[in-house]
């Protein structure tokens, strides 16, 4: 249930209703806008009636249910956009933020290289994988602490916040040690487990979404990382499993809207597992930014024939520079229809 407090409330009868959900039951969660404070009430077991007497107490607008499953990460509890900080980095501010790097961390030189170039063409995130999640347990599964490290450097000497996957709850405490915002892979989206421990620690999340999975098991995924205690979560739409073959998935365009419609929380897009084919890669970039999209999660290696992971949808260092450059042009030429939110350059100096 929603308690929506009236733009007059004192400060008192804000705390006297927080008070009462308590008794009642249930979780505050309190979000204070410009005008008006709105205070929802979440959890189970609670004793539903009493807050909806809250509709007497003085200062209180009305009481609404919450629509929908996710309670914390539904517009209606928070109609304001989250901003989520990475480092320097803001996600869901008027800019769009490209993340940028390869599939894996190979070598030293792989990963230095490929920041530096993302860096040059505009990107303003470093992405990794350190720990791969692989089809087959016989392809590489990733360097381990070793590209932690190696990611560590190419910051220090970039200024790009890095993003990497974690796949374990063991493997956490020691990625956190290392990396800016931990990624939520795919094939993870349903691990409970692992959503309950990001959800304790202090570092960003970007949340893909699952292959199979709906919408709104999306966002209840999201729900456990913000009933957790973390708020700072970031959606990743990176395509759908359908009966198309000519494509690696189906990147889901109007998912990156509705997820915007339906949550505050802000989204980005992944056109490189959401197609499978660097020539498709610039214009979903684009259609997902037409879309909505707070941002872009791209591959790049520096020789893709030579990647241990996902080479075939990576683009090359020029490919990506080419990319970056289109996306501050008109969408369709002389048409002039030209993208609403600005492409936002890395944020440290060169
Ligand atoms: C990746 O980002 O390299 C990756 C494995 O992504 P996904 O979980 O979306 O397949
Ligand atoms: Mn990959």
């Amino acid at each position: 249930m929603i308690v929506n407090m009236s733009e007059t409330a004192t400060e008192n009868q804000i705390e006297h209703v927080i008070e009462r959900v308590r008794e009642a039951g249930f979780q505050p969660h309190v979000t204070r806008g410009a005008t008006k404070t709105i205070i929802a009430a979440v959890g189970a077991g609670g004793r539903r009636h009493e807050l909806e007497a809250l509709q007497a107490a003085p200062g209180v607008e009305n009481v609404v249910a919450i629509a929908q499953p996710y309670k914390l990460v539904s517009r209606q509890t928070k109609p304001m956009r989250t901003v989520v900080h990475v480092g320097p980095v803001t996600i869901g501010g008027p800019d769009v933020v490209v993340m940028a790097g390869p599939c894996s961390v190979e070598t030293r030189e792989q990963i230095l290289s490929t920041a530096h170039a993302v860096k040059k063409a505009g990107a303003s995130m470093l992405r990794g994988g350190a720990y791969k999640p692989r089809t087959s347990p016989y392809e590489f599964q990733g360097l381990g602490e070793e590209a932690l490290k190696l990611l560590a450097e190419a910051r220090e000497q970039t200024g790009l916040p890095v993003v990497t996957e974690v796949m374990s709850t063991e493997d956490t405490d020691l990625i956190c040690e290392y990396v800016d915002m931990l990624q939520v892979g795919a094939r993870n989206m349903q691990n409970f487990a692992l959503l309950r421990k990001l959800a304790t620690t202090n570092k960003p999340v970007l949340l893909k979404r699952g292959p199979s999975a709906t919408v709104k098991e999306w966002l209840l995924a999201a729900e456990y990382l913000l009933s957790g205690g973390n708020p700072n979560v970031v959606l990743c739409e990176r395509g759908i499993k359908t009966f198309e073959t000519e494509t690696r998935n189906t990147l889901d365009l109007a998912a990156i809207s509705l997820a915007r419609e339906l949550s505050h929380l802000p989204v980005v897009a992944d056109p490189s597992h959401g197609t499978g084919k660097p020539v498709l890669i610039p214009p979903m970039s684009k259609a997902a930014i037409a879309c909505g999209a707070d941002g872009i999660i791209v591959e790049v290696h520096p020789c893709p024939e030579r990647a241990w992971s996902d080479g075939p949808q990576s683009l090359t260092f020029e490919q990506f520079e080419a990319m970056m450059q289109s996306l501050s042009e008109p969408l369709r030429g002389a048409a002039g229809l030209s993208l609403a939110r600005s492409v936002g350059r890395a944020a440290a100096a060169d």
